[in-house]
């Protein structure tokens, strides 16, 4: 029966990492901690780092990207950037690495997995947020965005599981001591989701077969991990219906192991590493 194994490796403004698998493909959504890192994480789910056959980038900033040269050149895994993405990354790599080139609105096929690219609105080159289809199964994968666009919410379309950025309440960025220049930033349409941007889009927008829902990219400085899953509880209370997991993610270490299947899903304890890949 199919499946789709997903594990947030490390979230936030430090690093984002998330490692999906089928069974027949094994892949990284992002790298932006540092190669030894994201090693050491893998390995904690009982996943050889060898064993990584692609990994996606989200965009090019370095909390999403910081080890991707490595990753992929130590590895030999094939890394999959759209051209704005690819030609940002820095530093270039001391061996080249094999590209795959994606482009916003197409699919690919990884193992038995179809992955969908969609763009999302954030100040990067050509930024995209992914769904990996097997089966009945879909996860989609968006973080950095500004607010929700069309195209976000087309994206993750039927999907039974998302990771979805809750980066800030608006009242602490209002509040905060970062910069004028960078509280308007991270604040614009082309920043990142608020906890309220992101209670509208769960009450009025979230797919109904949503079982699983990754609360991603928090801020520590403009967020509590307490106020973005009441917000998006209390809009999920409003919105009706069954309600789905919600699913807290960290900077520093790993989610346990979500089993998700077509007819029931299992979280498991991943200290013991119950994979083996
Ligand atoms: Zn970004
Ligand atoms: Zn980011």
């Amino acid at each position: 029966m199919p499946e789709l194994l997903i594990s947030v490796l490390g979230s936030g403004s430090s690093g984002n990492v998330t490692f999906v698998s089928d069974g027949s493909a094994r892949l990284l959504l992002d790298a932006g901690l540092a190669c030894r890192e994201i090693e050491r994480r893998l390995r904690t789910l009982g996943v050889a780092p060898g064993h990584i056959d692609g990994v996606l980038l989200s965009h090019e900033h370095g909390d999403h990207a910081r080890g991707a040269w490595r990753f992929c050149a130590k590895h030999n895994a094939t890394l999959y950037a759209t051209e704005g993405t690819y030609r940002c990354l820095k530093p270039l790599p001391d061996k080249p690495v094999d590209w795959v080139r994606i482009r916003s609105g197409s699919s690919t096929k990884l193992g038995r997995m179809t992955v969908d690219f969609f763009p999302t609105p954030h100040d990067a080159a050509d930024p995209i947020g992914f769904r990996i289809r097997r089966g009945r199964l879909s996860f989609g994968h968006v973080t950095d965005i500004g607010h929700i666009s069309e195209a976000v919410v087309d994206g993750l379309r039927g999907c039974s599981a998302i990771l979805i950025e809750a980066n800030h309440d608006v009242d602490m960025l209002r509040e905060s001591d970062y910069p004028a220049s960078l509280r308007d930033r991270v604040g614009s349409r082309l920043g990142h989701l608020s906890n309220d941007a992101l209670a509208r889009y769960l009450e009025h927008r979230l797919p109904g077969a949503v079982r699983h829902l990754f609360l991603a990219h928090l801020s520590k400085q403009n967020n509590h991990e307490r106020l973005a899953l009441d917000c998006s509880l209390e809009a999920l209370t409003r919105r009706g219906g069954r309600k789905p997991k919600i699913h807290l993610t960290y900077a520093d270490r790993p989610t346990p192991l979500l089993r998700l299947t077509e007819s029931r899903e299992l979280v498991e304890d991943t200290k013991q590493g119950v994979l083996a890949f």
